[in-house]
């Protein structure tokens, strides 16, 4: 466990220069109910191995989880089927281009380049539908973020569901190329239900350490996750996690993250922490601004990069 004096003085200074950020950043309105967002709302929660739990700000409100749903569905899809089928669906590389890009699914490939995107999350969605429904997932999320309230955000949902022509155009291109046989509307149900479920930074943290942890359940140490689906999972967090951002976000942080458009980034220290972040605000990339300058900042004074010296 680290000092948690130190932890606080850290914790505080990073969320600090966080907030300095928040103005140069917009809350996402393509989705209307999130544009309610309070933009300066900012929350960092850590979560260590041994149990330590540290909080500064805004970690309690509850918000969508959007692109972070596509780590979960992912988690499902290598425990129900492997990486070899899965892997047959999406790729595993970095896109370049940004998370609801249509064009290189159309002209340069024929499958999504990565599970990250909206494209490769809906491929992936469309591996799950017939062995998982919407509850199960649910279930799901609620056992690896150690957070039985987790719950379905209505409003979110129907808002998405009003507005989601193009991942709707996304999912009939997949159709046509055979990378998905599901119906399209029942897929872009189910993704849009995962991207709406309601956590706070606190349940993220805790997710981020079963991550670290290698997919056991820091409580008792029963199996969660099979160390294959874990170590998957985040490898394509540190390439894939931060959309068109990824690479210079490897480099300056060196956290393997995840982030959506809801405001949260989900980070994991290997065998050490869970990070989870709250903050609205995003850069031009969808990325939280304010998270993107803490994560940094903890990186540094904590020694958190993957390859720090
Ligand atoms: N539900 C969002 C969408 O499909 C998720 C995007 C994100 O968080 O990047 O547009």
């Amino acid at each position: 466990m680290r000092d948690p004096e130190l932890m606080k003085k850290v914790m505080k200074k990073a969320v600090s220069l966080g907030k300095k950020e928040i103005e140069n950043g917009r809350v996402a309105d393509y989705i209307p109910e999130l544009a309610k967002a309070r933009k300066d709302a900012l929350g960092l929660c850590i979560v260590e191995a041994d149990g330590a739990v540290h909080k500064v700000g805004d970690t309690n409100i509850p918000f969508s989880l959007q692109s972070i749903s596509k780590v979960v569905s992912l988690c499902m899809a290598l425990e129900l089927h492997g990486l070899d089928t899965v892997f047959s669906h999406v790729g595993m590389e970095p896109s370049g281009e940004a998370f609801n890009s249509i064009v290189e699914l159309d002209l340069q490939s024929n499958k999504p380049f990565n599970p990250f995107i909206n494209s490769g999350a809906i491929a992936v969605e469309s591996l799950i539908i017939d062995y998982r429904s919407f509850d199960d997932l649910l279930d799901f999320t609620r056992m690896l973020f150690l957070d039985p309230e987790i719950t379905l955000n209505r409003q979110v949902y129907n808002s998405e569901m009003a507005t989601c022509d193009r991942n709707r155009a996304i999912a009939y291109l997949l159709k046509s190329k055979n990378v998905i046989t599901t119906n399209v509307d029942t897929s872009i149900e189910l993704y849009t239900k995962m991207c709406s479920l309601n956590v706070t930074a606190e349940s993220l943290a805790n997710f981020g350490l079963v991550l670290a942890l290698g997919g056991k359940d820091p409580r008792n140490g029963n199996r969660l996750l099979k160390a294959e689906t874990v170590q998957t999972v985040k490898t394509i967090m540190l390439t894939c996690g931060m959309y068109d951002g990824s690479g210079q976000f490897a480099v300056e942080v060196g956290i393997p993250t995840k982030s959506g458009v809801g405001g949260g980034l989900l980070s994991v220290v290997d065998r050490e922490m869970g990070i989870g972040v709250y903050g609205p605000s995003l850069d031009a990339k969808g990325n939280c601004i304010a998270g993107k300058a803490i994560l940094r900042y903890l990186a540094d004074k904590l020694n958190l990069h993957l390859f720090h010296e």
